[in-house]
């Protein structure tokens, strides 16, 4: 959960979006806590999200799965390519086009230089756990397998399950803008915390909770607005329900607002 709700509510909603603004410390401490994740140093995530948004389903997009067109084939080869394919692909992603207020800011840069040993860390601290708490070689290496390396394997899948599936399948009760295939996956809305509302999400960028509608599960939202109410975030985006209704298909203004933004 650590971890997870580093990428979530650290990478995502607070350092690629700017959805709420947080005190130094919490900044710092959720960059730490989403490079134990293992999904690349903070600036390059950021930046490879930026461009995911500037690009979505267009030529330029880091990680569609409309890359090998749409059908048959083409669809299944692309969900691999948006799953895990990408990462392989040499297709660099320039922090100076994409992140330039990540790497103009001291603390993350050496946040990002530290992501190797934070990478270490991530695996160490549950080996040294079984250890300290089992005293016994098997205690100790069932606790860095599971809380370890499968740990660190489910949070990867359950990410990029929000690159490839959360663009394939599922509902997509909210326009965006052309070419964009996003949708809402409900389930894995508990498992990605709640990052599979990522129609919502794509319809508006810099929201605090992505889960726009009624009942929908926003398990980094909840963590934001705790945040918020102990002091240390501020500037918080909540969804603008008016703004929201304006992105529904069937709404009068849908050309004017989509031709906005
Ligand atoms: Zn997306
Ligand atoms: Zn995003």
């Amino acid at each position: 959960m650590v971890t997870g709700l580093g990428v979530t509510v650290g990478f995502h909603r607070l350092l690629t979006h700017g959805s709420f603004t947080a005190r130094p410390w919490l900044r710092v401490a959720l960059a730490i806590a989403g490079s134990m994740g293992f999904q690349g140093n903070v600036i390059d995530w950021v930046a490879v999200h930026r461009r995911h948004h500037a690009f979505t389903d267009r030529p330029g997009d880091p990680h569609s799965p409309y890359r090998y067109g749409t059908g048959l084939r083409g669809q299944l080869r692309g969900l691999a390519h948006a799953h895990l394919g990408w990462l392989f692909a040499d297709d660099r992603t320039p922090a100076e086009r994409y992140a330039p207020d990540l790497l103009a800011d001291p603390a993350m840069v050496r946040v990002a230089r530290a992501f190797p040993a934070l990478c270490a860390l991530s695996l160490a601290l549950p080996f040294l756990a079984g250890w300290a708490i089992t005293g016994t070689l098997y205690g100790t290496l069932t606790a860095f397998l599971w809380a370890g390396l499968i740990r660190v394997a489910l949070l990867q899948h359950v990410t990029w399950s929000v690159n490839s599936l959360c663009h394939v399948i599922g509902s997509r009760p909210f326009k965006t803008r052309r070419h964009d295939r996003s949708t809402n996956l409900w389930p894995l809305a508990l498992l990605s915390f709640g990052e599979s509302w990522h129609n919502g999400h794509h319809s508006q960028p810099s929201c605090a909770r992505h889960g726009l509608e009624r009942g929908q599960l926003d398990p980094s939202a909840g963590v934001i607005r705790l945040f918020e109410r102990l002091g240390w975030a501020s500037d918080v985006h909540w969804p603008d329900y008016e703004r929201i209704q304006r992105r529904r298909p069937d709404h009068p203004q849908q050309a004017r607002v989509l031709g906005g933004d």
